[in-house]
């Protein structure tokens, strides 16, 4: 497997697999040095990328696709160890960004200008140009399938990037740039600055010469990012988490939709923005839903992720079981909520020494609990009782989030009103999760700003230049 030299030789930041804490590698915690060196050498690349054949590029980025293909296995086998999922999951992702990077491939130089001609101003012309040097922010949670999201239109366009991958799980990343440059890309249009967010994070977020920052993260990461980028005017696409809502209608088929709420919640650790965060459920039909919940998710096996039939990993960082693990017992203390599975730390072998916490299910949860409003990432699954359409959709739309939201109905009249009243970037009809990379991704309110994914985003990362030619 090709690996990317990284820029600097300083400190190191361990990388530990979250199912039983040993060493999994290291990388240089990059310095703000490092980042402008990064930039300025993004901003050569760019002189030479920004002019090549829009052909050139997609053949570099389908070749990069194929390579990652043809690598898959260890891909992914690095992704499980860093960041906990099953190996099936990573598998699927490091499948996704290959596909991303051949959907980009398959786009690049599609946006053309556009061209008119007026007696009194003559020929007039709108050429679009890439940006020049654009930055990417991203977590840990995802972390390839996001980096193919962020480098994909970026690169695409005729932009150059320089990316810092999360502290946590970086080493996936730097393999794929790897792989990338194996390709055919140039090392300067991509370069990948590891470290710290408060050094290489903000450093980037402040650069004056950086024209678009593209962040995934917490809503308060998300805030100083963009506050840090509206001093030096950078254009800003900030992807910031969700808490879906799941509204379970009297006539769902109930065991898709139970189906659907076990793998939309405990798929990677419950730690996905568009994870099910949040299940109302029809009182019609509440108790047998709950039932069929309750025996998939007793069927769910909890282990190290590089173990044949594991379902579900460990969370990623010990910081965040906390953080799931009180909101779990500030729901039972306040009695805002019923623990009807799961609900603890297990500390018994397998588990003592990762970040294991059991699938839990919350059942009767008041509407209004933390655990309803806050963005849960981890394997619990609140679930409320609704009476009526419209309380189910006031209820789904009571958070500052809106990132996505599903409805399970086979009602028109009903999908009609979801459709249109649920405040999310995304509605799902009868699924849940899914993201094509063809069609825009990002949320509405605190979930976010911009969009990613499909043509849209190559909108992002070009401008709009006027010509006015006189006869
Ligand atoms: P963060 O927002 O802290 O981390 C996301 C990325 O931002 C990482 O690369 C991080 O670097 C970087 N970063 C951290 N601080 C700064 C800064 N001051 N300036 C610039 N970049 C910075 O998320 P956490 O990992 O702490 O997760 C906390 C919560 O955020 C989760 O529980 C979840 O609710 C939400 N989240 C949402 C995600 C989503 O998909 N929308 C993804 C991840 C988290 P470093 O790795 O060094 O900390």
């Amino acid at each position: 497997m090709t690996t990317q030299p990284v820029t600097g030789e300083r400190e190191s930041c361990a990388v530990f697999n979250p199912a039983d804490g040993s060493l999994v590698g290291s990388v240089p915690a990059g310095t703000a040095d490092d980042v402008d060196d990064a930039v300025r050498r993004a901003w050569e690349s760019f002189q030479i990328w920004s002019r090549s054949d829009p052909l050139d590029r997609s053949k570099i980025l389908f070749t990069a696709g194929r390579l990652v293909r043809e690598d898959q296995k260890n891909l992914a086998h690095l992704l499980t160890r860093e960041q906990g999922k099953p190996l099936r999951e990573s598998m699927n992702e490091i499948a996704g960004f290959a596909r991303v990077m051949e959907y980009y491939a398959s786009i690049s130089g599609i946006m053309q200008g556009d061209y008119g001609v007026n007696a009194s101003y003559g020929h007039m012309m709108v050429k679009r140009q890439p940006l020049g040097v654009c930055a990417a922010i991203i977590p840990w949670n995802m972390p390839a399938l996001i980096m193919g999201w962020k480098i994909g239109p970026v690169l695409a366009t005729g932009n150059t990037m320089v990316l810092k991958p999360s502290t946590t799980a970086p080493l996936t990343c730097l393999a794929l740039a790897g792989h990338l440059y194996q390709a055919g890309l140039p090392e300067s249009a991509l370069r990948m600055v590891t470290g710290s967010g408060e050094v290489v994070g903000e450093a980037l977020a402040r650069h004056p010469d950086i024209r678009s920052l593209s962040f995934t993260g917490a809503v308060s990461t998300g805030i100083q990012v963009a506050e840090h980028a509206a001093k030096t005017l950078k254009k800003t696409i900030l992807e910031l988490g969700g808490s879906d809502a799941m509204i379970v209608c009297h006539d769902a088929d109930t065991e898709a939709a139970a189906k659907g709420a076990v793998s939309g919640r405990f798929f990677n650790c419950g730690q996905t923005c568009t994870a099910i965060k949040r299940v109302f459920v029809d009182s019609r039909i509440y108790d047998s839903f709950i039932h069929r919940v309750q025996e998939l998710v007793g069927k769910l096996v909890v282990g190290d992720g590089l173990k044949t039939g594991t379902d579900m990993g460990p969370l990623h960082t010990i910081r965040q079981r906390e953080n799931v693990h009180s909101l779990v017992q500030g729901t039972v203390d306040n009695n805002q909520g019923t623990i009807l599975a799961g609900g603890y730390i297990p500390d018994t072998p397998p588990y003592q020494y990762g970040n294991f916490y059991l699938p839990t299910i919350l059942t009767d949860v008041d509407p209004d609990a933390p655990v309803m409003k806050e963005e849960v990432f981890g394997p619990v699954l609140p679930v409320s009782v609704f009476d009526t359409l419209s309380d189910a959709i006031e209820h789904a739309n009571a958070t500052r989030y809106g990132l996505g939201a599903s409805i399970w109905t086979h009602d028109m009249r009903t999908i009609n009103q979801a459709i249109q009243d649920l405040d999310a970037g995304i509605v799902w009809v009868n699924q849940h999760l899914r993201i094509p990379p063809e069609v825009p991704f990002g949320g509405m309110k605190s979930s976010g700003l911009g969009r990613e994914n499909g043509r849209y985003a190559l909108l992002h990362y070009l401008e709009e230049k006027t010509i006015l030619i006189h006869p």
